[in-house]
């Protein structure tokens, strides 16, 4: 006796099913299991509707060619990309940053003082306009959490955090960034970060981080978490958890006079100390009325970031944990960042300001009686 697939789905052939359909599997699609490919050329027709429905394409018969914008591109994991939505767009009564309007997206505010190393101590007024938008960012990335799940498209996650800055009065400071076409990052499995939401539903068992940033008033206030898709394996499970710890850990540190490098000396023992590895192309970064300024906060071990942590400053640390190698590389949609061996990745950001004896983690997790989430704590 053996697992059985069950019976040929083709109508009246009462052969045991041998071949699962590629494109259904693609789609995470439960089932459709056929006996040989002459019954699954035979029902080709009345088969793939369900393709087309399950990409929420309804019944058009021209939209279900299976989507593959890189044919040349040999992808390193499972995940493929899928169409994307149309880009969203922000009420002009809501403030800007300047490169929302630009025609490249380039941020010519942050352009300006690229190189000069120079860490900004925020004054009361910039404290005060700080808080506000990473509280405003916190409330977005909760909406997201709460919709995040099993047949949920990540553009769908998009169009409810794009909605939720919207109504608290916020621009979604990724739109537009470089020309990057969303309102968040969604992050899926072996996607390190900078993930683009698109019409892909999510499978029982994925991974999926959703990377805030909301502009308020004149300040950016950015966070991300990595969420469960339903069942996630044990393994993956443990990946989150420890990079939660390796956020948690690092936090524990900052304070003034503290070194900016030994952040990095923090995360990656913890991370070692699992098996798992530390992304090295993407670092924390100072954030205020610049959505990405000195200092830079790289995440490994024996790393040579320049500078002293003082009161008043403003920064993130998101670390990027493996399961496998620590190497990265991009799709061809310049933004994508994988894993270079297609094994998982994981990932935690807040927003960090420095007071006097230590740092305030300003995107934390509020409820409503004001008590910090359980994952806040060690
Ligand atoms: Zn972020
Ligand atoms: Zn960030």
């Amino acid at each position: 006796m053996m697992t059985s697939l069950g019976k040929c789905e083709s109508p009246g052939c009462e052969e045991a099913a041998k071949l699962q359909c590629p494109t259904c599997i693609k789609l995470g699609i439960q089932g459709s299991f056929f006996c040989t490919q002459e019954c699954f050329k035979n029902n080709w027709k009345s088969h793939k509707i369900i393709h087309s429905l399950a990409k929420g394409e309804g019944s058009d018969a021209k939209k279900d060619n299976s989507f593959n914008p890189y044919p040349f591109y040999n992808y390193t994991g499972n995940l493929r990309p899928f169409p994307q939505t149309p880009r969203r767009t922000v009420p002009a009564s809501i403030g800007r940053p300047d490169y929302a309007d630009h025609p490249q997206g380039y941020p010519l505010s942050e352009q300006a003082v690229k190189g000069s190393g120079h860490i900004k101590v925020l004054d009361d007024e910039e404290i005060e306009g700080m808080k506000v938008a990473c509280k405003l960012g916190r409330e977005v990335l909760d909406e997201a959490a709460r919709v995040c799940d099993v047949g949920v498209t990540t553009d769908e996650i998009d169009r409810i955090v794009h909605e939720a800055c919207i109504e608290r009065n916020c621009y979604p400071s990724p739109l537009n960034y470089y020309e990057f076409p969303a309102s968040c990052c969604t992050s899926v499995n072996e996607v390190i970060c900078h993930g683009i939401p698109d019409t892909r539903p999510l499978k029982d068992g994925d991974l999926c981080n959703v990377d805030i940033t909301v502009y308020h008033n004149g300040f950016h206030g950015d966070l991300n978490e990595t969420f469960f898709v339903g069942k996630v394996a044990e393994k993956h499970k443990d990946l989150v958890k420890v990079t939660h710890e390796c956020l948690m850990k690092a936090i524990e540190i900052v304070k003034p006079g503290e070194k900016y490098r030994e952040i990095g000396n923090v995360i990656q023992k913890h991370a070692q100390a699992h098996g798992y590895s530390v992304v090295r192309s993407y670092c924390g970064h100072g954030i205020h009325r610049l959505f990405h300024t000195a200092p830079n906060v790289p995440h490994y071990a024996k790393n040579r970031a320049i500078g002293v942590i003082k009161p008043g400053h403003c920064f993130t640390i998101e670390p990027m944990i493996s399961v496998g190698t620590w190497k990265d590389e991009q799709w061809p949609d310049k933004w994508t960042a994988v894993t270079a061996d297609g094994l998982w990745s994981a990932q935690f950001e807040h927003t960090l300001l420095v007071n006097e004896t230590g740092c305030e983690i300003m995107t934390r997790r509020r409820t409503k009686n004001g008590q910090p989430h359980f994952m806040d704590k060690l």
